[in-house]
């Protein structure tokens, strides 16, 4: 496992502003989700977006990855490349997107419904956010990382669920992946003690089915084995004493969705 970077106060408020703006990203993102949208779309409108804010897309040539977002639709878990294929009623698809700015990354995920969705499949979307929040809540100081991983797999697999092992949460500053990972699995009181200066993405991918995933022949996409929907939500957090700082927000992608009921 790679150092550590503990981050000082600037540097988390920059990692902050970076953060806040993948945050109004998704929210220019959430606009135009509906039936006959493509992810290309969505992709054009986050990259003007991004940039006209002074920013950089962060995963763009990253590893080689063509997009400004991954797009993952329905079976796909993460890493979907945007394409020109319409958006489907009863799709899901999650957005994660990231930014460098000020020299710092931000990294951010939700997954939305397109038009009408099953009711088992909401009920996957809102319980994989409960298990972010649940994550996040027992993300502060003299906790571990295995609390975290414990927190998301107990409640997911309470639920019926598979919790995606093969990949994870990360450390998060002038590098997109840093160290720890962030496993979404994991026993209570083990792993390495969060100190006040980490800071993590905290990203659970959680299938409608069993945990298993492929690598998709894209080479990209990373998709269920058994075909079955997943579902991603991802926020940047700083470790704190006795409550995580939040870096990003779903606030504005919230404020968008409520506005379109
Ligand atoms: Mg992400
Ligand atoms: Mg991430």
């Amino acid at each position: 496992m790679g150092k550590i970077f503990y981050k000082t106060e600037e540097e988390i408020e920059l990692l902050k502003e970076s953060s806040l703006l993948v945050g109004k990203t998704l929210a220019e993102v959430a606009k135009l989700i509906k039936p006959g949208v493509t992810t290309l779309d969505l992709d054009k409108i986050a990259e003007e977006f991004i940039r006209d804010n002074n920013a950089i897309p962060g995963f763009k040539g990253y590893n080689g990855f063509p997009n400004t977002l991954c797009t993952s639709l329905n079976s796909a878990v993460v890493h979907g490349i945007p394409n020109n294929k319409p958006l489907q009623s009863g799709d899901i698809i999650s957005v994660d997107c990231g930014t460098i700015l000020n020299g710092f990354y931000g990294d951010a995920a939700y997954t939305f419904e397109v038009g009408e969705v099953k009711p088992e499949i909401k009920k996957l979307l809102q319980v994989t956010k409960e298990c972010l929040a649940k994550a996040i809540e027992v993300a502060i100081v003299g906790n571990r990382i295995g609390d975290i991983g414990f927190a998301v797999q107990e409640h997911a697999e309470k639920n019926g669920y598979g919790v995606v092992r093969e990949l994870v949460g990360h450390g998060l500053g002038r590098n997109l992946h840093e160290a720890p990972e962030v496993p979404n699995y994991g026993k209570r009181g083990y792993g390495m003690q969060l100190k006040e200066g980490l800071v993590i993405a905290i990203e659970p991918m959680i299938n409608l089915g069993k945990r298993n995933v492929r690598q998709h022949e894209d080479g990209w996409t990373v998709v269920t084995s058994d075909g079955l929907p997943s579902a991603h939500f991802e926020h940047d957090v700083a470790i704190r004493k006795g409550k995580a700082q939040v870096l990003s927000t779903h606030e504005f992608v919230e404020e968008v969705l409520r506005n379109k009921l």
